[in-house]
Formats: C-alpha cells, sequence, structure tokens
C-alpha cells in the first residue's frame, strides 16, 4: 500500500505524491468489507489493551484544513468501546496555556496506560501555523523539532506507541471540500473564513510539513503520510496501521487470580 513511512531524515516531496492515490484498490465496494474487519480487530485488541493495563497508544492527526481529521476519528473509532479512548482536540492556546512550555498542555493529553489517545491536531502546530506565520521567534519555534523528538522518545520509552498519520489532500480537493461547506447548510458550521487565509499560504505549510517529517520521524516515532482525497482509502490504510500497532504490543490479558475455579456463585 502507498501509505509512505517516513525514514529518518528523509526529504519529503508532497507535491510528488498522489493524494488520488487509492493503492492496489479500484473503488469503495472492494475496501468497504476490510475496513469493517479492521474495525472489529481494534475493538477486540482494545479490550485487551485495557484489561492488559501496561502500554498504551497515541494517534496523532494533521491536515490541512478539510483534510479529514474529524471524519477520520469518526469512521475509524466507531466500534471502540469509549471509556478505552479519549480524544484531544488541540486549538489556538489559552492565555494559560501560553503561559507554559508548548509541550505542557500535550504532556497533559498523553493516554494513560490501557488507552487509546487520539490528538486531532496536536504539539506539531507548534512546528506548523506557528512557523508560517511566526507567532514565535524564528529561534523559538527551531529548536522545537529536537523539543518533540525528545518528548515522543519519553513517550515510548514509556511504553507508548506513538503513530503519526498526514492526511495528505490536494489543494483541488480541499476547494470542493470548503464550497461543500458552503453549500451544504448541515456543514455551514464547519466553514470558517480564516482557513481560506491559511489556503492562501498553502505552499508555505507544505513547506512546514516537509521539514517536521524530515525532522521528526526517528525510528521509534515515524510520520506515515496518507493519500486522503478518498475518504474510504485514508480509513483503510490509517485503520490498517492502527490494527498492526495493537497487534505488535503483544498485549494480554491479566492472569486470573488463583483458586478462581472453586468459586461457586450462590
Ligand atoms: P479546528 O481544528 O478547525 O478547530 O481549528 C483549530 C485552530 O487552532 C487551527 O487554526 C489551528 O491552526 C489552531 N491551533 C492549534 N494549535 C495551535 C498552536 N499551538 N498555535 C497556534 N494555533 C494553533
Ligand atoms: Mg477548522
Amino acid at each position: 500500500m502507498p501509505i509512505i513511512k517516513v525514514k529518518p531524515g528523509e526529504k519529503i516531496r508532497l507535491n510528488k505524491i498522489d493524494a488520488d492515490d487509492t493503492g492496489q484498490f479500484h473503488n469503495k465496494q472492494e475496501a468497504i468489507a476490510l475496513l469493517a474487519k479492521n474495525i472489529r480487530r481494534m475493538a477486540e485488541l482494545q479490550n485487551v489493551l485495557y484489561a492488559d493495563g501496561g502500554q498504551s497508544l497515541l494517534i496523532v492527526l494533521q491536515a490541512m484544513d478539510a483534510g479529514g481529521k474529524d471524519g477520520t476519528i469518526r469512521k475509524i473509532m466507531s466500534g471502540v468501546n469509549p471509556q478505552g479512548v479519549r480524544v484531544t482536540s488541540f486549538k489556538k492556546p489559552t492565555e494559560e496555556e501560553l503561559s507554559h512550555d508548548f509541550l505542557w498542555r500535550v504532556h497533559k493529553a498523553a493516554p494513560a496506560r490501557g488507552m487509546i489517545g487520539i490528538f486531532n491536531r496536536s504539539h506539531y502546530e507548534d512546528v506548523l501555523v506557528v512557523r508560517v506565520h511566526n507567532l514565535v521567534p524564528k529561534k523559538v519555534w527551531q529548536k522545537r523539532y529536537d523539543h518533540i523528538n525528545h518528548f515522543e522518545k519519553l513517550l515510548t520509552d514509556n511504553g507508548v506507541t506513538v503513530l503519526k498519520f498526514y492526511l495528505h489532500i490536494s489543494k483541488e480537493e480541499q476547494a470542493e471540500r470548503l464550497q461543500e461547506r458552503l453549500d451544504r447548510p448541515e456543514k455551514n458550521w464547519k466553514f470558517n473564513p480564516g482557513d481560506l487565509k491559511e489556503r492562501a499560504l498553502w505552499d508555505d505549510y507544505m513547506e512546514a510539513f516537509e521539514v517536521a517529517f524530515e525532522k521528526c520521524s526517528p525510528k521509534n516515532a515515524p510520520w506515515y503520510i496518507v493519500p486522503a482525497n478518498k475518504k474510504w482509502y485514508r480509513n483503510l490504510v490509517i485503520s490498517e496501521k492502527i490494527v498492526e500497532a495493537l497487534e505488535k504490543m503483544n498485549l494480554k490479558y491479566p492472569e486470573p487470580a488463583e483458586g478462581l475455579d472453586n468459586i461457586v456463585i450462590e
């Protein structure tokens, strides 16, 4: 599958990656049964993750506006037990958050043992929007790539599997999706005129993403670039990676307490 796993230090050219790619699949029908199977498998594995209580999974989602972060969460997590998942959406930092280091709010949201944590946007905003708009001086954001690598190493050293997905849509696809937000009453609420300002900075964002992928794809926490124009394909490849990651954790139900065999419930 042409989902791209970025190698440490690898330079990615996003405009060379086809956002319409659907790998070996030709249409939604072919993928639908596989996605359903992955969603069921994820539910089973999450149950063991929770019972095992020793490790956790962090899923980081980044994309341009209308890139499909919300839709991915809705679809992929449709089978899991809500008790074992925590979604955190990172917005513009509050005054309080700004009065701390940039990872303060992020670390608090990291998943506890046994949990799946999902970041809808993340600490990467601090080298994306912040870099594009110079919200802090260059000498401050430049150091953040190292800070991020250290932070993610701390997480993985502590039993957190970190999966980072960039949902790669084309600029044309973004235009269509933003237009849909204008056209469909039930989507109007999602339209944010500010998104058009960010859209005008598309190339700057692409560059910022490329630098983040290059600098922050160590072996313990690589970026995955997901062709995401086709939602069904995006969902399928992400669910595939999540199942794979959970399988790799080698999770086990805890040993039953001794003497369970002899207990009689009257
Ligand atoms: P949305 O995801 O549509 O709710 O929008 C959230 C907004 O918050 C986006 O415009 C992000 O770029 C912005 N945002 C998130 N994190 C940060 C950050 N650390 N600094 C500045 N803006 C941020
Ligand atoms: Mg938005």
